[in-house]
């Protein structure tokens, strides 16, 4: 159960006013807010443990680096991963997504073919696209239909012993809609590729299983968890990481240097090159633990209770269209009203206090396959009330009136 005046209470921003209105926040799916543990742990390490890890041999570099591995022991547990050196600490998705599409490039050659799903975010394309362009691989797309969901059929058309990797979204952060990645992993295993989940917008209201999904690279940011900016993880199965190459070179990532060769640090090292955010890799681990403490199922229950009342009071809306209609979803609403343009409507509804986000929300393939701009999008958390939900309502209603 969620006990939701003691959770917003953990929230100092939540009390804050917007435009002297008080702030209903519902961009969650751009990035959460952080409860006051958070903030604390932050705070904490730069006012009594803060130093350099791993290389010192006094008492705060030590006590630096056991928070730190603690942090990164709390993310294999949350996780579920093997072994701790298979999570590798990142600054986020975007960070670990190019690890291992540039790590790919000595592993491609021309004529491969890779798979990616018509509902990404461009941190799940881009860096996709530069090692077609590097390699002569090539990117093949599974297809989508008018509800928002992949076509598996699709999907099994393009799997083939061409296929080397598959790559997706398990949640979609521009429509909410659930993948199914338990069959997506098996289907590409079948034909011998690998595959990466990009969990940047699951993990905050699915707790993955990573032994269990037996994915091969699992990608997620800190951010959307509570956790603060910058920082994330990549997992990789042991064989995979250390198939791949090193990332970046530098300090921290080498067995021996010397001009002749380098050698480098075992797992998982070989990717942290250079001073990492060591304040927030154990602020990320604070921020697990206080989701754990309120429970991932819990989570998951009250968003879908908040996705439900929102989505019956938005449809009421006349000329409320929602994209992303699946019964599969997470507590995200992308909708446009008529032909306004989603932009008048977030300025508007800012102006009131309500925080949503505007525009292509970094998936522009699709909105073109919607053939609109844009959408507004409402994405829920469970610090989020029902209250703040009748406050959008009445703020779109208003911002209607105004604009049409
Ligand atoms: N993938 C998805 C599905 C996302 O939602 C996001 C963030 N909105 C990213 C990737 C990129 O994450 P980050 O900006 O934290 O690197």
């Amino acid at each position: 159960m969620i006990d939701i005046q003691k959770i917003r209470a953990d929230f100092p921003i939540l009390n804050k006013k917007v435009n002297g209105k008080p702030l209903v926040y519902l961009d969650n799916a751009a990035t959460s807010q952080k409860p006051q543990v958070v903030i604390d742990s932050i705070v904490n390490y730069y006012t009594t443990i803060n130093s350099n890890i791993h290389r010192g041999v006094h008492t705060l570099s030590q006590k630096a680096t056991d928070a730190y591995e603690q942090a990164r022991i709390k993310l294999q547990q949350h996780f579920n991963a093997k072994k701790s050196y298979e999570i590798i600490l990142t600054a986020g998705t975007t960070h670990s997504i190019n690890i291992v599409a540039t790590g790919f490039s000595s592993l491609l050659k021309k004529g491969d073919e890779i798979i990616v799903s018509a509902m990404e975010h461009h941190s799940n394309i881009v860096p996709w696209q530069m090692l077609c362009e590097r390699t002569g691989a090539i990117l093949k797309v599974i297809p989508m239909d008018e509800v928002g969901e992949l076509l598996m059929n699709g999907y099994d058309a393009l799997l083939s012993n061409k296929t080397k990797l598959v790559f997706v979204n398990h949640v979609s952060n521009a429509l909410g809609t659930i993948n199914p990645i338990e069959k997506i992993i098996e289907k590409a295993h079948k034909v011998g590729a690998a595959v990466l989940i990009d969990g940047a917008q699951s993990c905050p209201h699915i707790k993955p299983d990573l032994q269990k999904l037996n994915v091969d690279f699992y990608v997620a940011s800190a951010h959307k968890l509570c956790g603060p900016t910058g920082v994330g993880i990549l997992y990789g199965k042991e064989a995979w990481l250390n198939k791949l190459p090193p990332y970046q070179g530098g300090g921290e990532m080498i067995k021996q240097v010397t001009f002749e060769k380098t050698t480098y640090a075992d797992l998982p090292h070989k990717f942290e090159a250079g001073t990492p955010n060591i304040a927030g890799v154990i602020a990320f681990g604070t921020a697990i633990d206080y989701m754990n403490e309120i429970g991932f199922d819990n989570i998951a229950a009250y968003e879908n209770e908040l996705l439900e009342y929102a989505t019956k009071k938005l449809l009421s809306i006349e000329g409320l269209k929602i994209y992303g209609t699946s019964q599969h979803k997470t507590a995200v609403i992308s909708f446009n009203i008529g032909e306004i343009h989603p932009y008048d409507i977030g300025s508007i509804i800012d102006k009131l206090g309500i925080a949503v986000r505007t525009g292509h929300h970094c998936a522009q393939p699709i909105m073109d396959f919607y053939n609109i701009p844009g959408t507004v999008r409402a994405s829920f958390s469970f610090y989020n009330t029902f209250e703040e939900i009748d406050l959008l309502y009445n703020a779109l209603i208003k911002a209607k009136t105004m604009l049409c």
